[in-house]
């Protein structure tokens, strides 16, 4: 079965006892049994939900994995991941990293042993180099947070299998609509399902696809050792998302190259970051290893921190927030809101400066979106001049 109809069925068949054509939100915290161990296989809810079970069977269809864990959040997806590493063990991560793991990994994990040599991720070499003999895994993000940098899956999965290292991949902006790690010879994907995988914004979430048995029962332990699992209701409305997560992406990248080409021509813009755009330094890798170049878009405002306040009050389609992947447009300040929590030197050498303003194109019609960009900018320019 193809992605768009795997996205409505996989593992959600009618429900056994009424023929109900959703799945149920079975909000039962215990299961009563036969007799001693004998059941229909769920005992207690943190170990096992059939709300759950069914999203994690459709995300790792998705992602053309043997294996889907979901979690109360991102975090939690990428914390059960990591707990596969023990003191002395060491990570290569590349430096353009969503925030939250960056913090986990400085202010958690160092703390306990764990090492982070932070590369970049654009050249192969800088990534080689970092792995040591102690390094357990490799842990990517393309495209990256709010750069927009890609990294050559590929490339450096074939590095980590010569090396017998690990990879993981964050594949949260990209979805597995447009880009499948696993396919390209990473072992783990995790997601913050919150972003576009749910795509409507009303619910954190997290998930973890594997096609490796080991892995998975490591992972799956701490997932019920640790306890951080989603709630049923939850389960139930990010299925409910996934259904139209191909229809989604689809509208967001329509959307999406459309606000950056009409940014490019903008007097005010100092330049623009999108995958899509054949000036994007990785424009070919793009076209290589994603299916289309999604909804994200970053770009350069003239001027710093006040021009982008008075853009970011001006802007009344577009909200002013944190997150990404819902239907709804946002505009953020990865300055001082995704990326605040890295200090001001490490965050400008990385090229996230105060005039960095970053965009979650939503699905609603493009010329809206575009008149509402273009009359808070030229509203900037005017209030620069004054
Ligand atoms: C949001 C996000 C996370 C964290 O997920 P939560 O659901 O907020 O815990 C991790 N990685 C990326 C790339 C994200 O955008």
């Amino acid at each position: 079965m193809k992605f768009s109809t795997r996205a409505i069925h996989v593992g959600q068949k009618a429900d056994p006892l009424t023929g109900s054509t959703i799945i149920p939100i079975y909000s039962s915290s215990t299961y009563t049994q036969e007799e001693i161990e004998k059941h229909k296989g769920y005992e207690y809810s943190r170990t096992g939900n059939p709300t759950r079970q069914a999203l994690e069977s459709c995300t790792a269809s998705l992602e053309d994995g043997e294996y889907g864990l979901a979690f109360a959040s991102g975090m939690a997806a990428i914390a059960a991941t990591l707990s596969i590493l023990r003191p002395g063990d060491h990570v290569v991560a590349t430096e353009d990293l969503y925030g939250g793991t960056y913090r986990l990994f400085e202010q958690v994990y160092r703390e306990q042993g764990i090492k982070v040599t932070y590369a970049d991720g654009r050249t192969l070499e800088t990534l080689s180099v970092a792995i040591r003999p102690k390094t357990r895994l490799v842990w990517i993000e393309t495209p990256t947070n709010p750069l927009l940098q890609l990294v050559d899956i590929e490339a450096v999965a074939s590095i980590c299998r010569s090396r017998g290292v690990l990879l993981v991949v964050d594949n949260t902006f990209a979805t597995p609509y447009l880009q499948r790690p696993l396919t390209l010879g990473a072992h783990v994907v995790v997601h913050s399902t919150t972003k576009y995988i749910n795509g409507h914004s009303d619910l954190v979430g997290g998930a973890v696809i594997t096609s490796d048995r080991e892995l998975f029962k490591a992972i799956k332990f701490y997932q019920n050792a640790a306890g951080a699992v989603p709630s049923p209701f939850d389960c139930w409305l990010t299925l409910r998302g996934i259904k139209t997560l191909a229809v989604r992406m689809k509208a967001h990248q329509e959307n999406a190259l459309a606000v950056a080409e009409f940014l490019q021509h903008h007097p005010f813009v100092e330049s623009v970051r999108y995958p899509g755009l054949p000036s994007h330094p990785q424009h070919e890798l793009a076209k290589k290893q994603m299916h289309g170049f999604g909804g994200m878009v970053s770009f350069q405002i003239c001027g710093g921190r006040e021009e982008a306040n008075v853009f970011f009050k001006t802007l009344k389609v577009f909200s002013f927030a944190e997150s990404l992947g819902g239907v709804e447009s946002l505009a953020c300040y990865p300055s001082a809101m995704t990326h605040g929590s890295i200090p001001k030197e490490e965050r400008e050498r990385r090229g996230i400066t105060d005039g960095t303003i970053r965009l979650s194109v939503g699905i609603e019609d493009k010329e809206d979106l575009i008149v509402d960009l273009e009359q808070a900018l030229d509203t900037t320019v005017a209030s620069s001049r004054s």
